[in-house]
């Protein structure tokens, strides 16, 4: 059997030599002898520590955001970096292809329809995706090629008085990837490696997907991390491709388009009658106080979720701990857009925004994740937001929800089959996915950042290598 020796590691706080052999730590104690046939690594004091998860995260969207530009806050604020923006990818691409932009917000030049979008750049297919993720802006050359003018309008396409599609389209991505030219597929196997370099080792992918061909995409790319997988409603009770972890059926309260209570009590039951929690994506009060009315109609499974809670009055903390739901947030977005929430958000509301320290402390558990590729795919990042809750302008926007640095690094450390539950540790049994660090933990937290990360393991094999 191939093991693996680390000499003069810090784990739990103390100078260790840990060895790993058969796919998980086999021994953690004071000075380990070598055994003459197994590779040694020099941890020259570096804090060994289990991988990270990331619990909510689109493998797919990221890798194809990727192939993008990014035309939204903080890279593009005005309309001329916009423009700039768009001429510049325009430059860089072969005639007559598409152009996919991302990361789209309002702020920077009002709403994006086909005329907006026409007078920055008629001469190819143009697609802008909203930073939410739920809204798609076509240009007119890319309404001609996918048939919004003339055939039958899909659902979720907005029309003007005239009857005339706007280019923009609501929550359409299923239709509207059927009428894209094919498209090489994303590298899901290079931001396989880009998260291992930063340390992830294991995630949830959150896509409320709806053919398992899309679990079956994931589940085969070759990425090094162990996947949980989630789907939407129609997956619930699917089978699910061999070697990924079947996660919470995710279920999406759209604000502009909320389900009836009883269609969420519905798709709850569901769930749970297929044998699986659900994880309910809520960014609003609204949105959150349906959940929960749903939930008291449906009841509570273990495992329920809600994904993101961007918005919870201190009133519903003791209703979630009582309930048991777990909350998978993101504070990276408090790095990346809170300037916005600052601006968007009444004074007396903030407080309410992506709340962490105030949950644990009313005792309901929390995870974090990127959801990535709405934030960047760094839980370092994340991480220091938490810790610092500072804007890209460098203002603190709710000082209350601070955590220790290493309370928001166990956000992270926390099982992926039980998000928010007891954070791993590195201990003999425990499954050799861990992340070598450059320097003692303490050291690393006082600036998180994935460039602490020197080595990452799975099941004890070093990568990369
Ligand atoms: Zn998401």
């Amino acid at each position: 059997m191939t093991s693996l020796l680390l000499r003069d590691v810090e784990v739990g706080g103390r100078r260790a030599d840990v060895r790993l052999a058969g796919g998980t730590v086999r021994e953690v104690g004071g000075k380990l002898r070598a055994d003459p046939r197994e590779e040694v690594v020099d941890g020259r004091g570096g804090a060994l520590i289990p991988g990270l998860h990331d619990h909510h995260i689109h493998l797919m969207a990221t890798a194809a955001a990727e192939r993008s530009v990014r035309l939204g806050p903080p890279e593009v604020s005005t309309p001329r970096e916009l423009a700039e923006a768009l001429r510049r990818a325009d430059a860089a691409l072969p005639p007559g292809s598409w152009l996919r932009g991302v990361g789209y917000h309002e702020s920077v030049a009002g709403d994006l329809d086909r005329e907006a979008l026409d007078a920055l750049l008629p001469g190819r297919p143009v697609r802008v995706q909203h930073r939410s993720g739920a809204q798609w802006s076509l240009n007119g050359a890319a309404c001609r090629a996918v048939g919004l003018d003339g055939g039958p309008l899909p659902e979720g396409a907005e029309t003007d008085a005239a009857g005339r599609a706007t280019g923009r389209l609501f929550r359409a991505d299923a239709w509207l990837r059927e009428r894209l030219p094919p498209q090489p597929p994303p590298d899901l196997a290079g931001l396989g490696r880009r998260l291992a370099r930063a340390g992830v080792t294991g995630v949830t992918d959150a896509t409320p997907v709806e053919r398992v061909e899309d679990l079956r995409l994931l589940a085969e790319a070759g990425l090094p991390q162990r996947l949980v997988l989630t789907g939407g409603p129609a997956l619930a009770s699917a089978n699910f491709p061999e070697g990924v972890g079947r996660g919470p059926v995710k279920l999406v309260v759209a604000d502009h388009e909320l389900p009836s209570l009883d269609a969420l009590a519905a798709a709850i039951e569901a769930a749970h009658l297929a044998s699986r929690p659900v994880a309910v994506h809520c960014v609003s009060l609204v949105a959150l106080v349906l959940a929960l009315a749903a939930w008291e109609q449906a009841g509570v499974r273990p495992g329920d979720r809600i994904e993101h809670g961007s918005v919870v009055p201190a009133g519903l903390i003791p209703v979630l701990a009582e309930r048991r739901l777990t909350v998978v947030t993101q504070p990276g977005f408090i790095a990346e857009r809170g300037d916005r929430y600052l601006l968007d958000v009444p004074p007396e509301d903030h407080g309410d925004l992506y709340r962490c320290a105030s949950l644990l402390a009313g005792g309901v558990p929390v995870a974090g994740s990127t959801d990535a590729p709405y934030s960047a795919p760094d839980p370092w990042r994340a991480v220091r937001a938490a810790t610092d809750r500072r804007t890209a302008s460098g203002r603190v926007l709710g000082a209350g929800e601070r955590l220790p640095a290493d309370r928001a690094l166990d956000l992270f450390l926390t099982p992926l089959d039980s998000p928010g539950g007891k954070p791993r540790s590195v201990r003999p049994g425990v499954p050799a996915d861990l992340v070598l660090l450059a320097a003692p933990l303490e050291e690393v937290l006082a600036s998180p950042s994935a460039d602490a990360v020197t080595l990452t393991f799975f099941a004890g094999a070093p990568f990369p290598r």
